[in-house]
């Protein structure tokens, strides 16, 4: 049978972009849909708007330091609207690029919603399209919490529409965007409560940045209040569990994301997903109807752009480039863009401490710049976590300034799995903060060593 498209992706975000502009360079007659806008959520309302708003953070803080440094600089405040305004057309000059880049490889782009027909077939705002292939791109959405007036408060694409920053913000959650949001509107002049059920904020990374991080939002004024959850959600403010009242402007609820399949009517096409919402694939994409894939935040592997982009290239290459390959999902370097930010690749301690006996460095100092400026809480901290059977560094953890960039360069040396030895014997850039990981000389402790066996 002739099929209008040997290839149609359903997204146009940073999945469904680069595996749609690839397979199209590579011969392929190519569609995509997208019902919002083109570039997704990370250049849209993610990781983007928020660094240039993360940007304006640190700008006030530095010209603040500055003082020490001799300069005779006093901030008088802080012009939301502009900066929103320069957020907003680097975001529409960006999102114009998505669509020229696909334009110009010859890929037919459909404003519109597409939803299944059968396995073959889309319904694309009303209009019928076939298709060899189909790709499933659409990414997740915010989730909302189920209590009394969650509708009142904001999910995190909410923040990027606001006229003026709230002077009381309460945030609810400590993951990545709880904690990024917190951090920058507390910069801009807000007071910023951050309510979390666990007893450390980010779950899922190193208990030493964990716990070092906590004292860094403590210290730039950041109310925690961890093990509590919200009650309701009133005009005056958040309830929380135990009764209490959080006054607030603004309510954000940074609960995590899931996959955004609702009303795709993938059972038309044989598409099943798992317990928790995702679409299910296997190590090739493949969905469990074969010549349907899925990739990016639909999949909820591991929900980060460049490992989405990666994903899209690799299928792309596959499905009709003659070059079967799989991206790989191991060492994916990340960063958290809190003040001061996180850089991580690999293991945390705990998680390889379970899989047998390692040794644990760990340095904690103030970087030289805030020696100066005396600024409190901006403590960097960096660590090494390796195998004490083949020395390999299993995994790297950065709080401190810089440390987004500095972990990119860890991620390659983590990849190609280089050894404590092959740290030490680096020659450091001086005077870095980053020099400090090739410079720890004296193991801090060891962990995940078995007890011997009683007598
Ligand atoms: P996360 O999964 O990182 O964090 C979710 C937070 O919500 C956690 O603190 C979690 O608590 C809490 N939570 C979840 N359910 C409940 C509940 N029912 N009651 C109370 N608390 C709850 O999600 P985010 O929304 O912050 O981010 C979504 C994803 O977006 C991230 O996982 C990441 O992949 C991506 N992202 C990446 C960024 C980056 O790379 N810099 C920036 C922003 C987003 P607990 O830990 O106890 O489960």
């Amino acid at each position: 049978m002739a099929y209008d498209y040997d290839l149609f992706v359903i997204g146009g975000g940073s999945a469904g972009v680069r595996c749609a502009r690839i397979s199209a360079q590579h011969g392929a007659r190519v569609a995509v849909a997208e019902e919002r806008f083109w570039g997704g959520t990370c250049v849209n309302v993610g990781c983007v708007p928020k660094k240039i708003m993360v940007n304006a953070a640190e700008y006030g803080m530095w010209a603040e330091d500055a003082r020490a440094f001799g300069w005779d600089l006093t901030v008088h405040g802080h012009d939301w609207a502009k900066l929103a305004a320069a957020r907003d057309a680097e975001v529409a000059r960006l999102s114009a690029i998505y669509g020229r880049l696909l334009g110009g490889v010859g890929v037919t782009m459909f404003d519109a919603r597409a939803t299944f027909v059968d396995a073959h077939t889309l319904d694309v705002g009303g209009k019928r399209v076939t298709a060899e292939r189909i790709v499933i791109a659409v990414g997740g959405q915010a989730v909302r919490p189920e209590i009394p007036g969650a509708e009142l408060g904001m999910l995190s694409d909410d923040v990027f529409t606001l006229k003026a920053l709230p002077k009381r913000l309460v945030v609810v959650g400590a993951g990545y965007i709880a904690l990024e949001f917190a951090c920058v509107f507390r910069a801009l002049g807000a007071e910023v409560d951050v309510v979390y059920r666990a007893d450390l904020p980010l779950r899922g990374f190193d208990a030493d940045i964990r716990a070092d991080l906590a004292e860094a939002l403590v210290a730039q004024g950041i109310r925690l209040h961890p093990g509590r959850k919200p009650a309701r959600l009133e005009a005056a403010g958040l309830v929380l569990d135990n009764g209490a009242t959080l006054a607030a402007d603004k309510v954000l609820f940074a609960l995590g994301r899931k996959p955004y399949v609702g009303g795709l009517h993938l059972d038309r096409a044989g598409v099943e997903c798992t317990a928790n919402g995702a679409v299910e694939v296997d190590d090739d994409h493949a969905t469990t109807t074969r010549h349907i894939h899925a990739i990016g935040d639909v999949t909820d592997r591991v929900n980060l752009t460049p490992m989405a982009t990666a994903v899209g290239h690799a299928l792309a290459d596959t499905l009709f480039g003659g070059k079967p390959r799989r991206a790989d999902y191991r060492n994916v370097a990340s960063a958290v863009f809190t003040s001061p930010p996180i850089g991580t690749v690999g293991m945390t301690e705990a998680d390889a401490a379970a899989q047998g006996p390692v040794d644990v460095y760990v340095a904690r100092f103030t970087p030289m710049r805030h020696t100066i400026s005396q600024r409190a809480g901006r403590k960097t901290t960096m660590k090494l976590v390796v195998c004490q059977a083949t020395q390999k560094v299993l995994g790297a953890h950065m709080l401190g300034e810089d440390s987004a960039e500095i972990m990119q360069a860890v991620g390659i040396a983590v990849m190609m799995g280089a050894t404590k030895q092959d740290f030490d014997r680096t020659i450091g850039i001086h005077p870095t903060a980053a020099e400090e990981f090739v410079t720890m000389r004296t193991r801090t402790r060891e962990a995940g060593v078995r007890p011997a066996a009683a007598e």
